[in-house]
């Protein structure tokens, strides 16, 4: 016997057939004799619509609010998972963030999990209870006001409650059949991976591949989660029980025997860059220029410094999110005088590649091969950055398909 968490995403919730299919993988599990706390998203698109709804109602809003509106599709889908599986006779009920309670800081929009409280759906296991948690939701115990975890929580959720009640493995059930080497609907040619170790999935998360949630790969790592990304689109009934089904399972990386130079590409059309012209170049500039940034919140991406074009002064490029493009150019014409400059260049239309891989601590060059290869389609780097098991390049957002595809096939990756 096993203890289990099952997390299912909103396009495995979006209708009643396909909460029923949910329900008979559940069956499947209860059946071979594991304890089983399912986690359920809303269903598919009924929290953009929550968010909408919010925004119609005000542009601006207060946040606590909104954790209350879209909570609520959470709620939906874990009561009607409960009423599902009652009826195929299994028993069940759902769980709110609040009741359990999983407590969050007071972040409303995108709080942190501070603790969740195992014993009620471990007493529930005793008794044959499957426990259906209504994922991405928790409660600020001080103030007693909802929280949600910020854009594709209930992964944070599953893995959360995976290390509570100690599981032996967190499944992720979702619309495709694991992690792959880059998001199969850019890239046909990707490759499924067996394993992929936390670290990288923590790069591959945070730059651009939404098929987990950045915080949950973070407390996976903290607590040794295992996590296995699977289909919940295979029926249950063709899985046979004796065989590992397909999927990809995250670990550390001493568990991984092979490991190839790079793992994976992401990439983000959510960027934006921004270029100072001409800033003189002496001591506290960066600091005039990032100073106020940090003060208004704008997280600042990649940074690249040159020589201007008149060869005495300086050109400062940097990278912030789409969402804070306006904000930041507000920020910095406003520190105009402070900083000193000719001219702001800026450019909303650009994507962020990234090539990951644990490989890369031992191999050099890797990045090199990949300036040339997109050179020479005529693909025009704007900026670059490096760390340890990863590099980024900034691109022209039409270029995004062909650059991945381009180093997707230079670095192996494409199947056979
Ligand atoms: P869910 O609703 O189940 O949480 P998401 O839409 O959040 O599902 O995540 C699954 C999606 O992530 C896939 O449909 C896929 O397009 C996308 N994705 C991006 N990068 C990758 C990758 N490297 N491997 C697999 N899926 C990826
Ligand atoms: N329903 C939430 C969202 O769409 C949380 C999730 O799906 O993980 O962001
Ligand atoms: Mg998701």
């Amino acid at each position: 016997m096993a203890r289990l968490v099952m997390k299912f995403g909103g396009s495995s919730v979006a209708d009643i057939d396909r909460i029923r299919n949910v329900a008979r993988h559940v069956k499947r599990e209860v059946d071979a004799g594991h304890e089983v706390a399912v986690v359920v998203s809303a269903m598919a698109g009924a929290t953009n619509k929550l968010v909408e709804l919010c925004r119609a109602a005000s542009v601006l809003h207060d946040q606590r609010e909104y954790d209350a509106v879209v909570a609520s599709g959470e709620q939906v889908t874990s009561g009607l998972l409960a009423i599902t599986l009652q009826a195929m006779g299994i028993a069940a009920r759902s769980w709110q963030g609040w009741q359990i309670p999983v407590t969050t800081s007071d972040q409303h929009g995108s709080a942190r999990i501070l603790g969740i409280e195992g014993g009620p759906l471990l007493d529930g296991f005793e008794a044959g209870q499957v426990a259906v948690v209504a994922g991405f939701q928790g409660i600020h115990a001080e103030s007693g006001r909802i929280a949600t975890l910020g854009r594709g929580g209930s992964d944070t959720s599953a893995v959360a409650l995976a290390a509570a009640i100690k599981a032996d493995r967190c499944d992720i059930y979702t619309d495709v059949d694991g992690v792959y080497t880059t998001d199969p609907r850019l890239v046909p040619k990707a490759r499924r991976l067996d394993k992929i170790a936390f670290e990288e999935m923590l790069e591959m998360a945070s730059l651009g591949a939404k098929v987990m949630q950045v915080r949950s790969i973070e407390l996976g790592m903290i607590h040794n989660v295992r996590i296995f990304v699977r289909s919940s689109f295979d029926k249950p009934e063709d899985i046979d029980p004796h065989r590992p089904p397909p999927g990809t399972l995250i670990c550390d990386e001493t568990e991984i025997m092979e490991h190839e130079v790079v793992t994976g590409i992401a990439f983000s059309r959510d960027e934006a860059q921004i270029s100072i012209r001409s800033v003189e170049d002496k001591p506290g500039v960066a600091a005039a220029i990032f100073g106020p940034l940090s003060d208004a919140n704008i997280n600042v991406d990649m940074i690249v410094q040159n020589v201007s074009a008149d060869g005495k002064t300086t050109d400062l490029t940097f990278t912030v999110t789409a969402a804070d493009f306006e904000r930041a150019k507000d920020t910095i014409e406003k520190a105009r005088s402070a900083i000193g400059f000719a001219r702001l260049d800026t450019a909303a239309e650009v994507s962020k590649i990234s090539v990951i891989g644990v490989g890369m601590r031992s191999h050099a060059g890797v990045a090199a091969s990949a300036f040339r290869a997109l050179a020479d389609r005529g693909v025009n780097i704007r900026a670059i950055t490096t760390s340890e098991i990863k590099f980024s390049l900034l691109i022209d957002a039409a270029f995004t398909e062909l650059a991945v595809r381009t180093l997707h096939t230079l670095y192996g990756l494409d199947k056979a």
